[in-house]
C-alpha cells in the first residue's frame, strides 16, 4: 500500500502547520458519513528555471470554492493565503514536484442538513502519472455518470467519488487499464478522474460542459490547441464514432496527457507518436514546466 505520509510528514489544517502523524479529524463528521465534502487534486512542479511552481493554483482554488457553493459547505477562506500555504507545504516537506490534495470538510452533524462551518486540510505527496506512461486499453464502462438533476456534477465533491471507484473497479476486474463513462443519454463524458478528446481528420474534438467536470488540464489543452493552430471542437459525440476516431487520449492534473491504445479492445488507427495528442502531451508538460515549445520541431 502506497504510504501518503510518514512521521515527519508536515500538512495544513485550519491556519495551522501540523504533523500528519499528530492530526486527528471527529469520527462523527458529516463528510465522512455523508461523502459531503469537497477536495481539489493540483501539481507542483520544478519549472526550467529551476523554481517550484504550483501549476494554475488560482484555477484550483477557485474551483474549490465553486464546488463548495454549489453543495451549501460556506467557503470562509482567503483563496490567497490557502495558495501561500500549498507553497509552505511543499518548503516544509522538502517537496519539489508533488501532488497536492486540499479537502473541505464539514464537523460532526448526523442530520441532512446543510453545514454552517467547515474546515480545510492541505497535504502533499510524490506522485507519479496517475494512469502510468503507458498507452491505456479502455473500456466503456456499465456505470455512468451521475445524472445532473440529482447531483451538482460540477461540483468536485467527495461523495461523487463513489462512481469513479466502481467504474475504475470494473474496468480492472476485466483486465482493462481504465473506464470509459458514458452521461445519462448515452454521449461519451469522461473517465473516472480524467477528461476525454479524440483526434480525427486533423482535428481534435472533446465534449461540452453539462454532463462532465470542466477540468482545468481540458482547459490547458484547449488553450494549448488554439495556440498551435490545432482545431478543437467541443460536441457531444458517441463510442461509435470515438471507435472511428484515429487517436484519443484522457487528461487531468493527476494522469497529465495520457494516450488510450484501444476501447472495448478497438486499436486506434494511428500510431500515438505520430498523433496529434502527443503533440498536445509534449505541449503540456512543457507549459508546466514553463518552457518554450515549438510544434514544428516535434513532427520531424
Ligand atoms: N473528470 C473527473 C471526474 C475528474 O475527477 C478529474 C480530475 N480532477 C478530471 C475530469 C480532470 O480535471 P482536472 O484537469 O482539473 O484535474
Amino acid at each position: 500500500m502506497y504510504s501518503y505520509y510518514n512521521d515527519n510528514t508536515i500538512l495544513y489544517i485550519n491556519g495551522e502547520f501540523r504533523k500528519a502523524s499528530a492530526t486527528t479529524t471527529d469520527l462523527y463528521g458529516q463528510s465522512l458519513h455523508y461523502g459531503y465534502a469537497v477536495f481539489e487534486g493540483i501539481r507542483a512542479y520544478k519549472t526550467a528555471n529551476g523554481e517550484v511552481k504550483v501549476f494554475k493554483a488560482k484555477e484550483h482554488f477557485d474551483r474549490l470554492q465553486r464546488s463548495c457553493e454549489l453543495i451549501h459547505i460556506p467557503y470562509k477562506f482567503n483563496n490567497e493565503e490557502l495558495i501561500a500555504a500549498c507553497y509552505k507545504v511543499l518548503e516544509l516537506n522538502n517537496m519539489e514536484e508533488a501532488y497536492i490534495r486540499p479537502l473541505v470538510f464539514c464537523p460532526p452533524n448526523m442530520t441532512l442538513k446543510a453545514a454552517s462551518e467547515a474546515h480545510i486540510l492541505i497535504c502533499a505527496w510524490e506522485w507519479g502519472a496517475y494512469l502510468g506512461e503507458k498507452l491505456l486499453r479502455v473500456m466503456t464502462s456499465s456505470y455512468e455518470r451521475p445524472n445532473p438533476k440529482a447531483f451538482k456534477i460540477e461540483s468536485k465533491s467527495a461523495g461523487l467519488y463513489v462512481n469513479s471507484i466502481l467504474a475504475s473497479q470494473e474496468a480492472k476486474e476485466k483486465g482493462y487499464d481504465e473506464a470509459l463513462l458514458l452521461d445519462i443519454n448515452g454521449y461519451v463524458a469522461e473517465g473516472p478522474g480524467a477528461n476525454i478528446f479524440f483526434e480525427k481528420n486533423g482535428k481534435i474534438f472533446t465534449p461540452p460542459p453539462g454532463n462532465i467536470l470542466p477540468g482545468i488540464t481540458r482547459a490547458t489543452v484547449i488553450e494549448l490547441c488554439h495556440e498551435l493552430n490545432i482545431p478543437i471542437e467541443e460536441k457531444l459525440f458517441t463510442t461509435d464514432e470515438l471507435k472511428e476516431a484515429e487517436a484519443a487520449f484522457f487528461c487531468g492534473t493527476a494522469a497529465e496527457v495520457i494516450g488510450i491504445d484501444s476501447l472495448d479492445g478497438q486499436s486506434f488507427s494511428k500510431p500515438w507518436a505520430q498523433s496529434l495528442g502527443k503533440v498536445l502531451q509534449q505541449a503540456y508538460k512543457a507549459r508546466v514546466l514553463e518552457k518554450s515549445f515549438q510544434r514544428e520541431a516535434q513532427l520531424v
